[in-house]
């Protein structure tokens, strides 16, 4: 039997909750999370578990990372079946708060990351790392855990808030844990359940070129913008309807290669019916 989760839903009883686990000698992982969870959220909690933290999730749909157009009163919520599964996988405390709780008065604050916000994702999605890096910092300092728990599904999101906790002398370590996958490639994630069965198998296409890209540049020989530019159009001729990227950066900088030198990741951002797909893998 797994010990029962606590649910919380202020501040107060977060902090309550989270001292008790500390004044029994135990560290704390938090775990951010915007609900609906799957198997890589799951994977977060292990994770914690692994390093011999208490599991501290937290269920919040943020609505300042998401844009006018967006998702935000589409996203997915199943708040039961998220208990049920954080329960079950041996998270202790789960911090599902309001929005008047968040957000009690008018932010007059803002947390800002440059440089690793400049491309991929940030001119698609104006706001949204502003939106990430505030919220992920209030939660930090709410839970005020040792480590916080992020997937590297969400790649330039990771290198976000690694660069803010660096630059903010955070006292928090960050642990990037690594993308769980359906079976045929497809990268777990919530929005998954918006693709219709049709768009569901045109989507490991995605997780297939990206492989492709990955072989053809890893002697560093190709030029990365030619293969890049062919999967593109492997994509589009497979009946995605855009890539708004897909790239080699340099793993840490996140800046575009032509040539890959040193550790480097594809990364790709694309639009199949209304589901926003990213994705990205590792060149070895
Ligand atoms: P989300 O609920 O989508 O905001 O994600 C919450 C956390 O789970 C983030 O740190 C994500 O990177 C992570 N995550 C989402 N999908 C996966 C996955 N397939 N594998 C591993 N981690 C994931």
């Amino acid at each position: 039997m797994p010990e029962k989760l606590a649910i919380v839903r202020t501040v107060a009883e977060l902090r309550h909750a989270v001292a008790a686990h500390k004044a029994a000698g135990r560290t704390v992982g938090l775990i951010p999370t915007m609900g609906a969870l799957h198997e890589g959220h799951v994977s977060l909690v292990a994770g914690a578990l692994a390093r011999g933290d208490a599991p501290v999730a937290s269920i919040f749909v943020n609505p300042t990372q998401f844009g006018p157009n967006e998702d935000f009163a589409a996203y997915p919520r199943d708040e039961a079946g998220d208990f049920a599964k954080l329960e079950a996988a041996g998270c202790r405390i789960v911090f599902a708060p309001a929005k008047e709780e968040m957000y009690p008065a008018p932010m007059l604050t803002t947390v800002k990351v440059t440089g690793v916000t400049d491309g991929l994702c940030g001119p698609f999605r104006p706001g949204h790392f502003d939106g990430v890096a505030t919220v992920v910092t209030k939660l930090l300092m709410m839970a005020m855990p040792d480590r916080g728990y992020f997937g590297e599904k969400d790649f330039q999101q990771l290198q976000v808030i690694k660069a803010m906790v660096r630059d903010l002398a955070m006292p928090i370590e960050i642990v990037g844990m690594p993308t769980v996958r359906e079976p045929d490639g497809l990268a777990m994630s919530s929005r998954n359940r918006y693709l219709s069965p049709a768009e569901r198998t045109t989507a490991l296409q995605l997780h297939r070129q990206m492989t492709a890209v990955a072989a053809a540049v890893r002697d560093g020989k190709a030029s990365c913008t030619a293969v890049t530019t062919a999967a593109s159009q492997a994509l589009l001729a497979a009946g995605f309807d855009k890539v708004e990227y897909l790239t080699v950066v340099d793993a840490e900088s996140l800046q575009p290669l032509d040539k890959v030198a040193g550790p480097a990741r594809i990364i790709a951002a694309t639009r199949l019916g209304r589901t926003r797909l990213i994705d990205n893998i590792a060149v070895d």
